[in-house]
């Protein structure tokens, strides 16, 4: 297929890669990251999406799509696809949906998760929403960058399973760091800790997977002095698009607040925005009751 990748960061960069990788032809614009090997490198956003097949974004935010979707809509041939992985307000993928229908484009919103190491291994997750016709087209390039697709419905619903899937993921990791710090203060030995929560009704990914206190579990970001991983600002990010998302739809939502709150005054205050999103477990061990 002929591909056009605009927004070439840390993820964009192999995303883009290992397209062009599985021999596709692929042309490549950012505005400051230079083009990775096997990808074309063009001028503008419009030239990297003009007479392309498909054509995918990986920006930093919803204003930055909706800058490029103004300017490569009318550039695009005519029933192209255009696919935005990046991870943005529910309103900005649903008014690209509505311009790009109006172009007689197709549209696909269709965030991931998996981090930069996913990305490079081609192992991403991508949830997806927009229409069958335009998912039908899009499903083999996501199956060589991923390997899971969950096609969640209409405009914008890609956007919605990430945001809500990342406010279970940040409050849940505040849950278990806060946890740990409580058990260590009570004498309980972090390793029996993991044990029995582990194997209980309190397990989770953050537990489970990703446990936050270092040499217990598998190996995680705690295992390497907290780099990231997940950043703190990158989940301080997404807690925040799903504030207003709850706010826009009027929806009660206090533990994703209350980890908004957190991880805000972690990464403003506190200097954790590069640090992985489980250097929680350090931050309470600092802290009393009373601050
Ligand atoms: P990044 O900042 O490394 O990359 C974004 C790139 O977009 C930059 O190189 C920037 O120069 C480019 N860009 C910005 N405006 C542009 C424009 N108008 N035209 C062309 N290029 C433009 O960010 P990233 O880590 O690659 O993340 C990209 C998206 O993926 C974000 O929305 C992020 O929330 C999401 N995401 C990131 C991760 C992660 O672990 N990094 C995981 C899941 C989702």
């Amino acid at each position: 297929m002929k591909i056009g990748f605009i927004g070439l960061g840390n993820m964009g960069a192999p995303m883009a890669t290992n397209l062009a990788a599985a021999g596709h032809q692929v042309a490549g614009f950012d505005l400051v990251a230079s083009c990775p090997r096997g990808v074309h490198p063009v001028q503008s956003a419009a030239e990297a999406a003009a007479g392309q097949d498909i054509v995918f974004t990986m920006l930093p935010d919803g204003k930055s799509l909706r800058c490029v979707a103004d300017e490569i809509l009318p550039a695009m041939a005519p029933r192209a696809v255009l696919v935005d992985c990046s991870t943005v307000e529910v309103d900005a993928a649903r008014a690209v949906a509505a311009a790009a229908e109006a172009a007689g484009l197709g549209f696909l919103d269709a965030p991931v998760s998996g981090g930069v190491g996913g990305a490079v291994a081609g192992t991403l997750t991508f949830m997806v929403g927009g229409a069958q016709a335009a998912f039908a087209i899009a499903s083999p390039l996501f199956r060589i960058m991923g390997q899971r697709v969950v096609h969640c419905g209409g405009a914008g619903n890609g956007q919605a399973a990430k945001i809500c899937n990342n406010m279970i993921l940040g409050v849940t990791m505040i849950a278990t760091c806060e946890a740990f710090v409580l058990a260590d203060r009570l004498g309980l030995d972090r390793q029996a800790m993991f044990d029995v929560v582990s194997t209980s009704s309190g397990s989770s990914w953050t537990m489970n997977a990703y446990c936050p206190a270092p040499g217990v579990g598998p190996h995680s970001p705690a295992d390497n002095n907290y780099q990231p991983g997940f950043a703190a600002a990158l989940m301080l990010k997404d807690l925040r698009l799903g504030q207003q998302a709850a706010q826009a739809t009027d929806v009660d939502t206090p533990m994703g607040q209350a980890a908004t709150a957190l991880y805000q005054a972690f990464v403003k205050d506190e200097g954790g925005g590069g640090r992985d999103f489980s250097a929680m477990l350090p931050r309470f061990e600092t802290r009393t009751r009373s601050g």
